[in-house]
């Protein structure tokens, strides 16, 4: 037992758990409003992590920032689509971001996580946070019900840092939902990933679009190919976790899966493994409690479905930024706590219903988003899955707006339901003014143009 009387102790506006994209993006935004922040990261940056592909609406986030050019001045790979192959016909689309129509963004990156995360970390630390690495949260302080610090351990000795708020940000091992034993696991979707880094990539193979995502659906899951470097690419496989519990070579299964996706293994022609095969399990949670007395939970802490729409790092920093807006408000206002913290509940709810609503269409399609698409009524055909905008749209992140009719399609089946009832926190983040505008000339008989 350490005399707690002798643990060298700090105080601070806010705790941020986790150096991820969800606690750096709120560490910043809090920093930026002239919050004293403390960022606690239990490993050394850069590190490794999944995650690699990301949707438009993020330069909205870094452009609130004041990141955005940094972000774009690191080299990474251009993405300004997906592609999706397989499925019962065996064919191909692509979603364009530009199908959204204009105004939005029509461009994100494919990235190296270590290097963008360290990115972000940089952003935050120059916003004016404390960024401490290898500084592991052992335990939130509390004082009755409110927790009022965390005690964390680095350089072998332990500290206290005391706050009216801690963000926990800590992604899968959130020290909150361990804590209050909050988390809860989506038996509709126990899946498994295996995946590798390939070096040697020359775009020249790929089929499709340069810098494009490539997913590939077959009958015992889907792969995924990202393009994260100029010669590197990241493929996944996907499957139910049955098919890789006890198998000795994972290997061979992941290569098998890899082989079935012709415009893949296209893509990979001349490259070489670099780096081992990893797997990630137990990756489908979600959590009916976001916020409590003293504390948020923002990103993967609180909520994760699946990687197949590449929501991740996006949900992460929209609910980090909204994290920050949040305890920035209800620092001004405390009265005001339990209505701010009931708003950002709903909006990350919201947010993660709708992306987790997507995947079940997905995986209910038998890993075909056409045959999915078709059975809901859209008109897709050829090879522009992205032709209809709504669909453009919700692939590319609108998952707070009740006028897309793909949402509203999936927010009515019922069989998708995962929190409990809540209510909908609707209103874009980032393209409200947008869609206000898009309504009013709609109104006056005059439809915005979708290029
Ligand atoms: C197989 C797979 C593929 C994926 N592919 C994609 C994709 O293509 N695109 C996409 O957008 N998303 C993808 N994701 C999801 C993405 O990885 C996450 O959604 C994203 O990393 C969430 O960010 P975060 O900041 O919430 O958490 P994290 O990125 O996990 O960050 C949490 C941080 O908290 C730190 N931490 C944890 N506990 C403590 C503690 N006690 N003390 C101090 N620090 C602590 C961790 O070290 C970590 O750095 C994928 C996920 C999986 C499983």
């Amino acid at each position: 037992m350490t005399d707690s009387a002798q643990i060298p102790s700090e105080h601070v506006d806010v705790i941020v758990i986790g150096a991820g994209p969800a606690g750096t993006t709120a560490a910043a935004k809090l920093a930026q409003s002239g919050r004293s922040v403390l960022v606690l990261e239990r490993r050394s940056l850069p590190r490794f992590h999944i995650g690699e592909s990301l949707l438009p609406p993020i330069t909205a986030i870094l452009e609130e920032l004041g990141a955005y050019e940094r972000v774009l001045g690191q080299g990474y790979v251009l993405k300004h689509g997906a592609e999706f192959s397989g499925g019962r016909k065996g064919r191909f689309g692509r979603i364009p971001f530009a199908g959204q129509g204009p105004g939005r963004h029509h461009v994100t990156f494919q990235v190296e996580r270590a290097h963008f995360d360290k990115t972000l970390a940089d952003v935050a630390r120059d916003s004016g946070a404390t960024v401490l690495q290898e500084a592991t949260v052992q335990e939130l302080l509390r004082d009755g019900d409110r927790v009022t610090g965390v005690r964390y351990e680095r350089g072998g000795r332990t500290r206290t840092a005391h706050a009216p708020y801690v963000i926990d940000a800590g992604g899968r091992a959130s020290k909150v939902a361990q804590t209050f034993g909050l988390r809860r696991g989506i038996d509709n979707l126990r899946m498994v990933a295996a995946f590798q880094h390939f070096k040697g990539l020359d775009e020249k193979y790929n089929p499709g679009v340069e810098g494009d995502l490539q997913i590939g659906g077959h009958s015992e899951g889907w792969v995924w190919a990202i393009p994260i470097w100029s010669d590197t690419i990241s493929v996944g496989a996907v499957m139910p976790r049955e098919l890789l519990h006890g198998v000795e070579d994972r290997e061979a299964v992941f290569r098998d899966h890899v082989s079935r996706i012709s415009r893949i293994t296209e893509r990979l022609t001349g490259t070489v493994p670099a780096g081992d095969l990893k797997v990630e399990t137990d990756y489908c949670y979600y959590s009916d409690t976001i916020a409590g007395d003293g504390w948020l939970m923002a990103g993967d802490s609180a909520c994760f479905f699946d990687p197949i729409f590449s929501g991740g790092v996006f949900l992460a920093m929209a609910t980090g930024l909204r994290a920050a807006e949040t305890v920035d408000a209800a620092l001004d206002q405390p009265e005001r706590t339990a209505e701010l913290q009931l708003a950002y509940s709903n909006f990350y709810k919201t947010g993660y219903d709708v992306y987790g609503r997507l995947i079940y269409a997905y995986y209910g399609a038998n890993y075909s988003l056409r045959d999915f698409l078709q059975s809901a009524g859209f008109d897709i055909s050829g090879d522009q899955l992205g032709s209809n905008k709504w669909v453009a749209r919700l692939v590319s992140g609108d998952f707070w707006n009740p006028r897309n009719v793909l949402l509203r399609h999936l927010r009515a089946q019922s069989k998708w339901d995962t929190f409990a009832p809540f209510e909908p926190h609707w209103g874009c983040p980032f393209y409200e003014d947008l869609n206000v505008a898009e309504d009013e000339a709609e109104a006056a008989g005059k439809p915005v143009a979708v290029s």
